[in-house]
C-alpha cells in the first residue's frame, strides 16, 4: 500500500505541476505583481483571508506551510461587514504577505481597504477573478453586478481553489509541489462532493425542487444542481424585503404547494417568518426546512465549519426537507478513508 501511495505521489507531482500552471505568466492584470519572497528565513508566509469559505480552501492548499488568518467568523454577513481597525491592521501589516478574498463585491464594505492595500503593492487576490465571466450569473435584479455567491457551485469553487493554488505557487515556488499535490487531492474530494449534491437534489420529487431562502445566495446552487430558487430579499442583505415581496412569495408557495423554506445562519429570518405566517392565513402550512449556511460557514472546528461540511449540510438538509432520499450521515458518511496530506507533502492513509 505504501509503495502505491509513493507512486501516486510522484505521479501527482510530476503530472500536475503543469496542470495547475505553477509559475505561469497568465496572472490577470488586476492582481498586483506577486512578490517572490514567501520563503523568508525564520518565518512562515502569512496569509490573511476574509470569509470562511476562502479561508478554508486556502488552508486546504497551504497546510502548515503558512499562517492563515481568517477575518470573518461564523454567522458574520460579508455584505454588511465593515472591517474593524484590527482587521485593517492585519491586512496592512508588513508581515502579511498575501491576501485572498472572495471578490465580485461580496465584501462590499471592505473593497475600499483592500484596494488601498493593493495599491501599496501587496499581493491581494480575489479568488473569483479567475472565473470566466461567461460562467457568472448577472441577473437583472443585481443591477449590473455579478452574483458573488460562487462557492454554491462546487465546480466553480474548485476552480477558485486552483487559482489560489496558482497564486501560492508563484509566491512560494519552493513549496509549489506540495501546494499542487494538496490542491489536487482536495479537488478530487470536491468533485465527489459535487456528485453527491447532484444526486441528492435529483432525488427530490420534481415539483418540489424549489429552494426558498431569505436572501438570494443560492442562484449558482440552483443553476448547478437543477432547482428553482426564490428569495424574499435580493442579492445583498442591505435592502429589506417589502410587503409586496412577502405576498408574492406567499402566492407562489400556496400555488405550488411548497411545504418547506429555509433560514440562513448569517441572515435575519424576519422576512421568512412573515412568509410562513402569510401562508398560514391562506390555509397552507409551511415549515422551516432547516438552517442553511449561505455566506458564512458553521462554528470553527466543526465539520460544518469547513467548506465541504457546509455544502454537505446544505444539500442534505434541502433534500431531506423536500422529500428527497439522502443517507442518514450525509456526504461524510459516504466517504471512507482516503488520503490525507501531511504538511511536508507526504501522502498517508487516513486510517
Ligand atoms: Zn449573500
Amino acid at each position: 500500500m505504501r509503495s502505491s501511495i509513493r507512486n501516486l505521489r510522484s505521479w501527482l507531482i510530476i503530472g500536475l505541476l503543469s496542470l495547475a500552471g505553477c509559475g505561469g505568466s497568465d496572472t490577470p492584470a488586476s492582481s498586483a505583481p506577486i512578490k517572490k519572497e514567501g520563503s523568508q528565513a525564520g518565518r512562515r508566509p502569512r496569509i490573511v483571508t476574509t470569509v470562511g469559505m476562502v479561508t478554508d480552501i486556502v488552508r486546504e492548499v497551504v497546510g502548515d506551510h503558512c499562517e492563515v488568518i481568517g477575518l470573518l467568523s461564523e454567522g458574520v454577513d460579508p455584505h454588511l461587514y465593515k472591517p474593524t481597525r484590527e482587521d485593517v491592521k492585519q491586512l496592512d501589516d508588513a508581515k502579511t504577505d498575501i491576501i485572498f478574498y472572495g471578490g465580485l463585491m461580496l465584501e462590499g464594505r471592505m473593497e475600499e481597504s483592500l484596494k488601498k492595500i493593493r495599491q501599496k503593492g501587496k499581493t491581494v487576490v480575489a479568488v473569483s477573478e479567475s472565473l470566466d465571466p461567461a460562467t457568472l450569473r448577472k441577473p437583472p435584479e443585481f443591477e449590473g453586478h455579478f452574483d458573488p455567491h460562487v462557492w454554491m457551485d462546487v465546480t466553480l469553487w474548485s476552480q477558485c481553489m486552483e487559482f489560489a493554488t496558482k497564486s501560492m505557487c508563484e509566491f512560494d515556488p519552493d513549496h509549489a509541489a506540495t501546494y499542487v499535490l494538496r490542491a489536487d487531492l482536495y479537488k478530487s474530494r470536491l468533485s465527489k462532493l459535487d456528485a453527491y449534491v447532484r444526486t441528492s437534489i435529483a432525488s427530490i420529487p420534481e415539483q418540489q425542487r424549489v429552494l426558498v431562502t431569505a436572501h438570494d445566495a443560492f442562484g449558482y446552487f440552483a443553476r448547478a444542481y437543477g432547482m428553482e430558487v426564490k428569495s424574499v430579499q435580493g442579492i445583498s442583505t442591505e435592502s429589506e424585503a417589502g410587503v409586496a415581496d412577502v405576498n408574492a412569495l406567499v402566492d407562489f408557495l400556496v400555488e405550488r404547494k411548497i411545504g418547506a423554506i429555509f433560514v440562513e445562519s448569517s441572515v435575519s429570518d424576519k422576512s421568512l417568518r412573515a412568509v410562513i405566517e402569510g401562508a398560514g392565513k391562506r390555509g397552507w402550512k409551511v415549515k422551516v426546512g432547516g438552517e442553511l449556511f449561505s455566506d458564512a460557514m458553521g462554528p470553527a472546528g466543526s465539520y460544518e465549519g469547513t467548506y465541504v461540511g457546509m455544502i454537505d449540510h446544505n444539500a442534505t438538509t434541502i433534500a431531506r426537507a423536500l422529500g428527497g432520499q439522502v443517507p442518514e450521515g450525509g456526504f461524510r458518511s459516504t466517504q471512507q478513508g482516503g488520503l490525507r496530506i501531511e504538511p511536508d507533502g507526504a501522502a498517508k492513509d487516513e486510517k
